[in-house]
């Protein structure tokens, strides 16, 4: 029985100015952890001055490559180099110029803000109380459709983030919603991340839920898994949980990038019995 990680593709640095640690230290937790390989995925930079407190300026990228490349080529865990960037309205004009111009392995596309509402920020948690839960629902996954027809993504990033702090729609309601999206992503050729940090907030559940799950398998759209650490010692977090879920929603495969493209790789059969 093979007990091999999948690879961890979605891993912040200090950057950021909410993440801790030295991206060393990750690359070492990964080690120990034996996760194979991992993926640098910081917030993107915006100089259109987009949420500027969550990322790093454009002036610092330099140091951000250099710094991810700096810890290339070692043994394992092999490391890859990419980004999360955000979709919102007027994104494009920057990314479509600007992403095209690096070398990354793979590009998150994430949906952090309704409007000028940060919704999966604590500080903004008593808006929730004032919004209609499904027209939210809705509204975020009218974004996610924009987001893909943009095809300047590769990875949808945690794909149900609004059920954050246990805000949820009833199952009906959600998959209307959010089938025609996933239509959109397939069509786009993206694939979606299982994101094993919704799993440390309050609604203790990988994005994205097993309903929401089984309405990608259907779609054919291929997986990656992400743990969204901001400290080193969540790199790999749960990735036995996350493997079974993908299996429990018909998977049997997950996706490797190298240059931003995917290719098929077998899912290993780690923590199919509880231990
Ligand atoms: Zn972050
Ligand atoms: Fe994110
Ligand atoms: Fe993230
Ligand atoms: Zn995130």
């Amino acid at each position: 029985m093979s007990c091999a990680l999948p690879a961890d593709y979605h891993i912040h640095t200090f950057l950021c100015k909410h993440a801790e640690g030295m991206p060393a230290d990750y690359v070492a937790a990964a080690r120990a952890r034996g996760v194979p390989e991992m993926c640098f995925a910081d917030h993107a930079p915006a100089p259109d001055g987009y949420d500027p407190g969550v990322r790093m300026s454009i002036e610092q990228f330099p140091e951000y490559v250099e710094m991810i490349s700096a810890l290339r080529g070692g043994t394992a865990p092999h490391v890859l180099y990419g980004i999360e960037a955000d979709y919102y309205e007027g994104c494009r004009a920057f990314l479509e110029s600007w992403l095209p111009e690096q070398d990354f392995d793979l590009v998150l596309g994430s949906v952090h803000y309704i409007n000028d509402w940060g919704f999966d920020h604590p500080d903004n948690l008593a808006v929730w109380d004032s919004v209609d839960v499904t027209e939210t629902w809705r509204k975020y996954f009218d974004l996610l459709g924009a987001l893909a027809d943009t095809r300047l993504f590769d990875i949808v990033g945690h794909l149900d983030l609004p059920k954050k702090f246990g805000h949820r729609t009833e199952e009906g309601a959600l998959t209307e919603i959010a089938a025609p999206v996933l239509d959109r992503v397939a069509a786009a050729g993206m694939a979606v991340e299982l994101n094993t940090g919704g799993l440390r907030c309050p609604v203790g559940e990988i994005y994205p839920s097993l309903l929401v799950l089984e309405l990608c398998r259907e779609r054919n759209i291929p997986i990656v898994f992400g743990s969204d650490a901001h400290s080193a010692d969540c790199v790999g977090h749960a990735f036995e949980q996350a493997v079974n879920l993908a299996a429990q929603a018909g998977y049997t495969e997950s996706l490797r990038f190298r240059a931003r493209k995917g290719a098929p790789v077998p899912l290993q059969s780690i923590g199919r019995t509880a231990t």
